[in-house]
């Protein structure tokens, strides 16, 4: 038994005493995730995706002879394949493991049994097979089937009996390919072309708008989805719950927004050099929209920011570059997971139990002046190395330029690396970002599908992109709106002609995600499921009541995974925006619009009581001026007046620092929500039509909606009653209200900046 055996049977053992059923805290989310098994006593030989790739019939579309480039090209907003020679792949070098000798082999599914890490739930076995090297190769075995809870005789008469579930697949674009499978598998009704009645699901290639014509079923994209997600706004969303959860949302990186911030970057980044001049930061710039790496570029110095038309950057996030990636073969690789947002109100999050890990092609060296523009060492895009002469097309989940993401953790695994915290870090991260989304999200939500109003409802699968640093811990890098779902890539099979051929990888990860998202959102299952514990409704799910799969057999195992509500304790105190978004609905008003007027803003200072003699109507309107003022000058393409949500929260928070001077940002947030809340319940009770906006037309069916959206509430786990309710603002006077909080959030942040531990836990 070579040593390299002894060290990961080692680990598989501690994984596996390290019990499992408690209720978990933050720090061990996943216990329940990912445990050691003996091979199954049965098991099934369907993969995840029905059929093996190599045996599945797929149509091989000859595609028009093109220059194969390897320098870097523009590619369009999708996921691109470009061919590569396999045979002119060099070995990867070994930096976790030496070797990695089976790199585009296709690997050999019934051997060695040795070792096996089950992924619970999945179905999914990783099997260590020992090599002649002593290296572990992880392999798929085939699928652990289960039954449900169900007679199976029963189960199939009521499937016979239900008319199948419809799905219009005719704005489906690149994810047509895996979204037929999964409805084969499934037994649905497929609609290439759409129908002249309405169907159960509508699913978008790109935006809920895709087709505007619905009024029912459900849409896999929520409205607004694409606009939150851009860089800059995702960024800002980020900063805001920073702001609050400096701690909690350490995750990603320090980023600045382009140009408004160019100003504060140059200076701060000067400042902290000049304090510590041993300092040689990197930052990476990232245009605002851009996708597969395009437009971006490395810098040491804030004065090599490219510019355009003589003096403005181009809008983007310039973002610390994390120097000390997590490297595996010396190569820098990135994780990309998919999580079906299942709804908002209730707040519903799946993770994919399985993802890709994306890999550089060039041996990763910490940036200098000389390498910033090796972009084969630096972005792990797949549409950038794909172009690279290193990129290798495997068969194999385990090797090549992409692979499976629980093969990557089984190698870390038999390295000692404790991947049950990897993963729960990874969850928490996942359930921060999508909390720190919902409140914009549900600003568009109200204003294209008005509750009471009829109109489909939303889902939403995302592209998760995440970064291991060399300590292991999880960076977000960005969230896709619309994660490439395109399960084939191009091979040029002879000179200058190109194929489309299956992709094994792609095919195992991605036919899952879209299979198990429609299994969830099955209409007749989603009503009968709700009455059932988590735990039982996966079973429910893989069992043959709804849709047995092809050839009669069972469905695998669901490969998403409920985090919300389940981790609701955890994670619910993070809720504060989402409060206040609840009483930015409120007052919001006029159908359709996302942005507060005048007149909405000062009903919301008189119900909630907050002005005084010291806080004059006059003094509020100067506050709306300003913040508006100033926003709207951030948000050039902005075509709508008024004050938007983060403008909102940006009043809100000087409020409660004028009010609750002492405490911190967060408490007295939380404190001013709670004046708040109490006199638009007290006015609720006493008096509804009190506590309507004075130019709203549609502000009763608002209210019962902002009854529902004040999560947390109840479990704030920092709960203080250090507010009157009624106690009016007392500030004297008020010059330009915006700067000082603007101004002390900048300082807030210089603060963290220059705080070593916060640093710290960012760039390792
Ligand atoms: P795009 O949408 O264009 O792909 P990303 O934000 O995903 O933009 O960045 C592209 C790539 O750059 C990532 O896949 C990752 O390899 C690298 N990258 C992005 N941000 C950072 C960062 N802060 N530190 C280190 N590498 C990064």
């Amino acid at each position: 038994m070579s040593d390299h055996y002894v060290k990961v049977k080692v680990q598989l053992e501690q994984m596996k005493s390290s019990g499992e059923g408690v209720e978990k805290e933050e720090a061990d989310i996943i216990e329940d995730e990912v445990l050691v098994a003996s091979p199954p006593a049965s098991v099934s030989p369907i993969p995840a995706s029905g059929a093996p790739a190599a045996q599945r019939e797929t149509p091989k579309t000859s595609v028009t002879c093109r220059n194969q480039s390897k320098s870097r090209s523009k590619l369009g907003k999708d996921e691109k394949n470009t061919c590569t020679k396999q045979d002119s792949v060099p070995a990867l070098q070994g930096t976790i493991v030496a070797s990695n000798a089976n790199s585009g082999k296709p690997v050999n599914r019934k051997d060695n049994e040795q070792q096996m890490l089950q992924i619970k739930g999945t179905g999914k076995m990783l099997q260590g097979k020992t090599e002649t090297n002593g290296n572990t190769v992880p392999i798929h075995a085939p699928e652990d089937i289960k039954v449900g809870p169900h007679n199976k005789e029963d189960a199939n008469k009521v499937a016979k009996r239900r008319k199948p579930v419809t799905v219009d697949t005719f704005k489906a674009k690149t994810s047509l390919e895996a979204l037929k499978l999964s409805i084969r598998q499934l037994k649905w009704k497929e609609f290439p072309v759409g129908r002249r009645s309405a169907c159960d699901i509508y699913w978008h290639g790109v935006s809920f708008h895709d087709n505007d014509n619905i009024i029912s079923g459900q849409v896999n994209k929520f409205p607004g989805m694409i606009e939150m997600l851009r860089k800059i706004n995702l960024t800002r969303a980020v900063r805001t719950m920073q702001e609050l959860f400096p701690e909690e949302y350490n995750f990603y990186p320090r980023s600045w927004i382009l140009p408004e911030e160019y100003q504060l970057f140059s200076t701060q980044i000067n400042l902290a050099k000049d304090i510590d001049l041993s300092q040689k930061p990197t930052f990476i710039i990232k245009p605002d929209g851009g996708s597969q790496g395009d437009g971006i570029y490395l810098i040491r110095d804030p004065g090599d920011l490219r510019v355009i038309a003589g003096s403005h950057t181009k809008q983007s996030v310039v973002q610390e570059y994390i120097h000390k990636p997590l490297l595996i073969d010396k190569l820098k690789f990135d994780i990309r997971l998919y999580v079906l947002v299942k709804s908002l109100e209730p707040l519903e999050i799946y993770i994919a139990k399985e993802g890709l890990s994306r890999f550089c092609t060039e041996p990763y060296q910490e940036p200098s002046q000389k390498n910033l523009s090796h972009v084969f060492m630096h972005l792990t895009n797949y549409s950038l190395n794909v172009q690279s002469g290193n990129f290798v097309h495997s068969d194999s989940l385990s090797s090549g330029s992409k692979r499976t993401f629980s093969s990557v953790l089984y190698r870390l695994a038999s390295k000692g690396v404790d991947i049950k915290k990897v993963w729960s870090d990874i969850i928490s991260l996942v359930i921060k970002t999508v909390i720190a989304l919902v409140p914009e999200l549900k600003v568009y939500y109200q204003a294209d599908i008005p509750p009471g109003k009829p109109g489909p409802t939303c889902f939403q699968i995302l592209g998760f992109d995440i970064l291991l640093m060399k300590n292991l811990k999880p960076v977000l890098l960005e969230v896709n709106a619309n994660p490439s779902m395109r399960i084939e890539h191009e091979q040029e099979v002879s000179p200058g002609v190109f194929e489309y051929v299956p992709s094994p990888v792609d095919e195992e990860v991605k036919v899952g995600v879209i299979r198990d998202t429609l299994r969830l959102m099955d209409p007749a299952q989603r009503k009968s499921l709700t009455s059932y514990p988590e735990h039982q409704q996966e079973e429910m799910l893989g069992s043959p009541v709804r849709g047995t799969g092809e050839e009669g057999r069972v469905l695998p195992s669901m490969c998403l995974k409920q985090v919300f509500p389940k981790y609701t304790k955890q994670f619910s105190y993070l809720r504060t925006v989402e409060r206040i978004t609840a009483l930015f609905l409120r007052f919001l008003g006029v159908k359709g619009n996302m942005r507060l007027g005048p007149t909405g803003f000062r009903t919301f200072i008189r119900n909630c009581k907050l002005s005084n003699s010291h806080f004059s109507m006059a003094t509020v309107d100067i506050l709306y001026i300003d913040i508006t003022r100033r926003w709207a000058s951030m948000l050039p393409d902005s075509r709508e007046a008024g004050m938007g949500l983060q403008a909102f929260v940006e009043a809100f928070f000087y409020l409660a620092q004028r009010r609750f001077k002492s405490l911190p940002l967060r408490e007295q947030v939380v404190s001013l929500l709670e004046v708040c809340e109490a006199q638009l319940e007290n006015q609720g009770r006493g008096d509804p039509v009190g506590a309507l906006p004075e130019d709203s037309t549609s502000s009763t069916r608002r209210s019962v909606s902002c009854g529902r959206t004040q999560p947390g509430r109840t479990q704030h786990p920092h709960h203080m009653s250090t507010s009157t309710p009624g106690q009016a603002l007392s500030a004297p006077q008020l010059c330009s209200p915006a700067t000082p909080r603007r101004a002390s959030s900048q300082d807030y942040r210089l603060h963290q900046r220059l705080r070593p531990t916060h640093k710290g836990n960012v760039e390792n």
